[in-house]
């Protein structure tokens, strides 16, 4: 992924214009991209679809409250692990908790100065970097880092295209677990691009190849073809 070598991405969820348009201002000055959505509903799909490195987001905002975009987000597979500062005007100490409570990473209360946000944001951003770095999967004899982008089975490294690697992840995340074509097309590919189910085939047969690459006969394969059901991680699938 070349995402980990760009400026991180903020979405800031305001339904005030002016203060976006000053947020924006201020945070791309200080080396950061920006999006921006101004209600609930429009948070929660551009973090589906861009997936920001983080939220900043509002407390107050029409029709879905900040603290309800926070709770979806926090169920969202996609979207879970995505760093939140909840902004309000409100300082309440139950409010805060509530915040918290509900999965946001910190809490800004308005108004607050640009360099106290920036601050905030750097912290957040470290604490939720070595997560990401030390997440490694596996499985059998395979071995995944996140982070890297590498995989490597008895040793040897896997070369996997994006997809395959996405596909591969998911598999890894619930080893044993049979999925359908569908499912795996939106988990991989996302609900709202439109792909043929044989195309999961297609991705399957080059993630089984890349990793049965430089294996012996021993080498057992490792996805399981469930037939009329779908396809799963299994060490035993022989
Ligand atoms: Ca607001």
């Amino acid at each position: 992924m070349t995402r980990t070598t760009m400026q991180p991405l903020i979405l800031i969820v305001e339904d005030e214009a002016d203060l976006v348009t000053l947020l924006s201002y201020n945070l791309e000055k200080e080396g950061f991209r920006t999006a921006a959505a101004y209600d609930g509903d429009e948070a929660l799909l551009i973090a589906n679809e861009q997936r920001p490195d983080l939220l900043l987001l509002d407390w107050m905002l029409p029709h879905r409250s900040g603290l309800d975009v926070c709770r979806q987000l926090r169920r969202g597979s996609k979207t879970r692990d995505i760093p939140i500062i909840m902004l309000t005007a409100r300082g309440e100490e139950g409010d805060r908790v509530r915040g918290l409570d509900s999965g946001a990473d910190d809490y800004l209360v308005k108004p607050f100065s640009n360099s106290e946000l920036v601050a905030r944001i750097r912290a957040v951003l470290r604490r939720a970097a070595p997560r990401m770095a030390e997440e490694i999967l596996g499985y059998g004899d395979v071995e995944m880092d996140l982070a890297a982008h590498r995989v490597r089975r008895g040793g040897r490294d896997v070369h996997l295209g994006p997809t395959e690697f996405r596909l591969l992840r998911h598999f890894m995340q619930h080893p044993g677990r049979v999925f359908s074509r569908e499912q795996l097309l939106d988990v991989v590919w996302g609900h709202d691009v439109y792909v043929e189910p044989r195309t999961v085939d297609v991705h399957i047969r080059r993630l089984r190849k890349a990793l049965n690459e430089g294996g012996d006969a021993e080498t057992p394969d490792l996805i399981r073809t469930v037939r009329s059901a779908g396809y799963a991680l299994d060490a035993n699938s022989q």
